[in-house]
């Protein structure tokens, strides 16, 4: 077997290099065909000599995703799913806007983490995946459209690891491809644009402030631990009070940029004022230690085996501006490609169907469901 390249950030593919016995630069220029060109074939790398092509040619190859299909919605808004082998499919949304485009991105075929409200979730976990399916991703949809608008200059210049699988659970496949995405050789995207969304793997979350301060957007989806832990069952590992910590020591790497917490508005569970007003109290009480957020409300997105119901527009405007009026950056998140499923595992989740999680889940909501009417409730004081 050989080497596919879209494995290497520009470390790695130096190493391979010099393992070739060729110089260092030789491995800028050829990164820069793979991810800048979109280059797949030896032979167009005329800048490079023809011994190098050879042995590359002998040595490594440059493998993009399978396509298993493409929707596009109304709105621009383009969804692909991708097949990683062994039945597993992934899915990769592009999200075009006036000033942006923006490429949400899989780092796993299912995910471990199990929340309720998702659907990937639903499905289970599969694998993680590796470096060059994640990038590919990226390669492949940044130079399609540049082929399909015929245009030479980048699109897409906002990353969100928002598609299906927790990427902190799958941490040593993912900063290589965060790499490469920074890289000036690369896609050259800016650390702000380039946005890891994790569920809470707090361990995680403090090595990334080291390795690759990217943005990050975190999914919290609940004012209070028996709330969060029915949602999000991670958060029996790590409860809010240490996530919000990990949140401050991360914005001490990065002291200008501000954490977006993401609270996808589920009807009657963590959608009343009280809710929103013990929101409040939390940054409030993180603040004080240094932490500037924003929120991000997310219409939820139904799926019939969740049991679970969209938060109507009134209630979610009175949630907002419970928190705005407390001074916190609020946005509601536009829903966009609903009319291809493009959020949040849904097509994919159509394709298959795992591992009997969704028949777990079903036996476990009515206990959720009744431990979610008693916090709302107490909160309620009815
Ligand atoms: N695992 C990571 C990133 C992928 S999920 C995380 O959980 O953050 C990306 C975002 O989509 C998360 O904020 C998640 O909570 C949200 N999400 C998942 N399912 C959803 C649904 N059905 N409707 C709306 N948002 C959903
Ligand atoms: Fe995994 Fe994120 Fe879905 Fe939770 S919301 S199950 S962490 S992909």
């Amino acid at each position: 077997m050989t080497a596919n390249l879209l494995d290497f950030d520009l470390d790695g593919l130096a190493a391979f290099c010099e393992r070739l016995g060729e110089k260092r630069f030789r491995a800028t220029q050829l990164f820069r065909w793979i991810h800048q060109k979109g280059a797949t074939d030896f032979t167009q790398m005329t800048d490079l000599a023809k011994s190098l092509r050879e042995k590359l040619s002998g040595s490594a190859h440059i493998q993009g995703p399978k396509v298993v299909s493409r929707h596009d919605s109304a709105d621009g808004t383009i969804k692909w799913l991708f097949d990683v082998g062994a039945g597993d499919v992934i899915e990769t949304v592009f999200i075009p806007e006036t000033d942006r485009g923006t490429l949400c991105i899989s780092s796993q075929a299912g995910c471990a983490v199990g929340c309720r409200f998702c659907s990937t979730g639903h499905q289970g976990f599969s694998r993680n995946l590796t470096t060059g399916e994640i990038i590919s991703q990226l390669w492949f949809a940044e130079h399609f459209l540049r082929q399909q608008l015929g245009r030479d200059e980048r699109i897409i210049s906002n990353v969100v690891m928002m598609g299906m699988g927790e990427p902190l659970q799958n941490y040593s496949q993912l900063v290589p491809a965060l790499k490469i995405m920074l890289d000036d050789h690369g896609y050259g995207l800016s650390r702000r644009r380039v946005t890891v969304s994790t569920s809470g793997v707090v361990p995680m979350i403090d090595r990334l402030a080291k390795d690759c301060p990217v943005a990050l957007a975190v999914s919290l989806h609940a004012p209070e631990d028996a709330l969060r832990d029915n949602l999000v069952p991670l958060n029996k590992k790590y409860p809010i009070a240490e996530l919000l910590e990990a949140c401050t020591r991360y914005q001490s790497s990065a002291p200008r940029d501000f954490i977006t917490f993401e609270y996808c508005m589920l009807d009657g569970v963590n959608d009343q004022p009280e809710h929103a007003r013990q929101l409040v109290s939390l940054v409030q009480a993180h603040g004080q230690q240094g932490l500037s957020c924003k929120f991000n409300l997310i219409p939820f997105n139904p799926f019939p085996a969740s049991g679970l119901k969209r938060s109507d527009m009134p209630q979610v405007t009175a949630f907002a501006k419970i928190l705005m009026d407390a001074g916190i950056v609020t946005t509601v998140r536009k829903t966009r490609g609903d009319d291809i499923d493009a959020a949040c595992g849904q097509l994919a989740g159509d394709v298959q169907d795992r591992t009997g999680v969704d028949q777990r889940m079903a036996a476990q909501r009515q206990g959720m469901l009744g431990g979610i009417k008693v916090v709302v409730a107490k909160g309620m004081g009815v």
